[in-house]
Order: structure tokens, then C-alpha cells, then sequence
């Protein structure tokens, strides 16, 4: 039977969200909203809303909170009164996740639940930034194939190994730094809400689950 839990999914690039997000998805049997997905849905099929916010991001300004707000709402009001949903990737500010919640509650459909993934910096840079390419081949290798000096030849061609400047512990750490600044504010909300659960991301999938599933109040068992 699909669940009507509406919750909110966050964490931090690395986290494994996208994993935790599909296997909650089919547990409770309920809608993936991905925020991402939605809005380059309304942009391509040229909707009214994707007209909006393509107006805006043709002028290199950012789409107003109302208009991506509409967007989300527009897709949780195609669902039944009594489907829950999974909200991936929104809100990403305060002011978002104040006007969501206004107009969620004005539709009877306020979240139920926010949970958070959370990872320490250091693990997130170790998973992010332990990618390296081979020069000829571009297979990619981990960390451990690489060796920590990348001095190990690529598996499949014998060539030589690089690591890609985005895939840089310097870099990687930047982009973490950039969402917990942003994305702290906005869980300080829910916390005040009493919505926040926050969940160790560390370990094998199946366990982060069964801690997702506690925290939700879901059985655990399988
Ligand atoms: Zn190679």
C-alpha cells in the first residue's frame, strides 16, 4: 500500500541521497520529486511556468522563489489529497522553504517530515575526491586502483593516471563548504518546526535505510 508520508530529502553531494531517495521511494510507493527533473520538464515542454523561469534564466537572473515554488506545488497538487511524496533537491533557501511551507499548508499538504543525510567533511572529500582518469583511455580508477600518489598505471591500457580539477580534494571541499552554507539555514527551519530527523550517512546502504526507516517511524523490518 503507497504511504502518504510527504517528506523532504537533503544531504550533502557524496552523501548517497539519490540511493536513499529511489529505495524509500519503492518502500513507501510514492512519488520522487526531483526538483532538478521538474524544472528541466517545464523548461523543455514549455509550459507556462517553464516560460517564466526561462525568461529569467535567459536574462541570467534567478528564477523568483514564487515561480519555483509554483513549479513544486504544481506537481504535488497532479497527486492524490492522500499521496505522499519524496521532495529531492528543494527548497535550497530559507525563503523558499518558508513560502513552501505557507503555500503546502494552505493546500493541506504540508511536509510530514525532513530528513537529513548527514557525512563528515573528510568521508565526502575521500568518496568525491578519489577519482582519477587514465590520459589515453579516460577509465576512470578509484583512489585505492590509483594508488595515493597516482603513480599505479591505468588497468585497462597500462597509461598514465591524472586526477581532473574538479575532482580535486580542494575543490571537492568547496563545493561541500558551498552546501552546508547554504543548505544549514534552511534545516535550522525545519528543526524549529520539529520536522528535522537527521541520519548518519556512513556505513552500507541497507543499514543507512534502516536508519532512514526508523526515523520516519516506518517497520524496519524486511
Ligand atoms: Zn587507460
Amino acid at each position: 500500500m503507497s504511504s502518504s508520508l510527504r517528506l523532504a530529502l537533503f544531504g550533502p553531494p557524496g552523501a548517497g541521497k539519490g540511493t536513499q531517495a529511489q529505495l524509500l521511494k519503492e518502500q513507501l510507493d510514492v512519488a520522487h520529486i526531483s526538483s532538478g527533473d521538474l524544472f528541466r520538464f517545464h523548461v523543455q515542454q514549455r509550459t507556462e511556468l517553464g516560460r517564466v523561469a526561462a525568461e529569467y534564466m535567459n536574462q541570467g537572473l534567478l528564477i523568483p522563489d514564487t515561480v519555483s515554488v509554483g513549479i513544486i506545488l504544481d506537481k504535488v497538487m497532479e497527486l492524490g489529497a492522500e499521496a505522499g511524496f519524496i521532495l529531492d533537491g528543494f527548497p535550497r533557501t530559507p525563503e523558499q522553504a518558508h513560502i513552501l511551507t505557507e503555500t503546502l499548508a494552505e493546500k493541506s499538504r504540508g511536509l510530514d517530515k525532513v530528513l537529513f543525510i548527514s557525512v563528515p567533511e573528510e568521508e565526502l572529500v575521500r568518496r568525491l575526491g578519489g577519482r582519477f582518469i587514465c590520459r589515453q583511455c579516460q577509465a576512470p580508477h578509484t583512489l585505492s586502483e590509483a594508488g595515493a600518489d597516482a603513480s599505479s598505471p591505468c588497468r585497462q591500457c597500462g597509461g598514465e593516471l591524472y586526477q581532473r580539477d574538479d575532482d580535486r580534494a580542494e575543490a571537492v571541499q568547496a563545493r561541500i563548504e558551498v552546501y552546508h552554507r547554504q543548505t544549514a539555514p534552511v534545516l535550522d527551519i525545519y528543526r524549529e518546526q520539529g520536522l528535522l530527523a537527521e541520519i548518519p550517512g556512513v556505513g552500507e546502504i541497507a543499514d543507512i535505510n534502516r536508519l532512514a526507516r526508523a526515523a520516519l517511524e516506518l517497520p524496519t523490518g524486511d
